[in-house]
């Protein structure tokens, strides 16, 4: 089996430190493993996606000294190559239509939720079936009847970064707790949700070992359970650990100070940054 692995960034913003870290570790295990590395813009957020964060992610990404092989996948270029697995789930009966607003569902909830993952929805749509679907409603998961189709045995997922490698086991709990019906096709756009398409990506594009942060890590789940329940197989995860501030800070996108194309600007080479993040040569 060849190794096959991708950088996937969403052009929203430029890229920082860290997307540097994560492409170039991507990049180099497959360059040792003699495998391939692909890159693919998940750009399915149409309102804060930007053609030219698109521009400026190649350009850096080229400036590193980073090579991709094939061409670029760009999700909004293939928006009907979803459809079929919306249309699968629909007809296995786990998805209802949702109208809710994303202020009625935090009005829903109790306390807010600080980690990654999105609010787990309070299910007031949930009795609804896909015979009310109204043109702009969301499409959820109806993860108890998804649950259900794999009885007592929820898939696994094997997992090789430093943090969290073995073999994890989805546990049901877990899934209903953090993860519940997640919106899988939005109404702001009518594009699926980035969990679907960057799972039927992982797929499409025979990724072997997807390689990302630790912030990711959480996502894992369920993109499992969805590539398991459209009978599809699943990569090995490889989630490597973040590059921090000096406050021990995770790096965000908006947080300019650390874009790339600041230290381009200020002289930095690309072996300045293998070295400020930790990998050299
Ligand atoms: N597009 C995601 C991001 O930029 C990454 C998705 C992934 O690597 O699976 O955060």
């Amino acid at each position: 089996m060849t190794f096959r692995t991708r950088f996937a960034p969403s052009p929203t913003g430029p890229l920082h430190l860290g997307h540097a870290y994560s492409a170039i570790i991507a990049h180099d295990m497959a360059r040792a493993n003699g495998g391939k590395f692909l890159l693919r813009m998940e750009d399915t957020d149409l309102q804060r996606s930007k053609p030219e964060y698109d521009a400026q992610i190649i350009d850096d990404l080229t400036w590193l000294g980073l090579t991709w092989d094939g061409p670029i996948l760009r999700q909004s270029t293939q928006i009907d190559s979803y459809t079929p697995a919306i249309d699968k789930l629909a007809a296995a009966d786990l998805l209802y239509p949702c109208s809710c607003s994303r202020k009625d569902i935090q009005a829903a909830q109790s306390a807010p939720q600080e980690d990654a993952l999105p609010a787990v929805y309070p299910g007031t749509c949930k009795t609804r079936s896909m015979s009310t679907r109204q043109t702009g409603d969301a499409l959820r998961l109806h993860l108890d009847r998804a649950l259900d189709t794999f009885g007592p045995d929820l898939p696994n997922f094997i997992e090789t970064g430093p943090s969290h490698e073995g073999t994890h086991p989805i546990r049901r709990s877990v899934a209903t707790e953090q993860i519940g019906d997640i919106v899988l096709f939005r109404k702001s756009d009518a594009i699926v949700a980035y969990f679907l398409a960057s799972a039927l990506d992982d797929h499409s594009q025979a990724i072997t070992h997807v390689v990302r942060g630790e912030d990711l890590f959480g996502f894992t789940p369920i993109q499992v359970l969805l590539l398991t329940l459209l009978g599809l197989p699943t990569p090995l995860y490889h989630h490597h650990t973040l590059i921090r501030d000096e406050a021990g800070k995770r790096l965000a996108k908006r947080d300019d100070a650390r874009a790339l194309s600041k230290f381009r600007a200020e002289g930095y080479t690309p072996a300045d940054i293998r070295e400020m993040v930790g990998l050299d040569g």
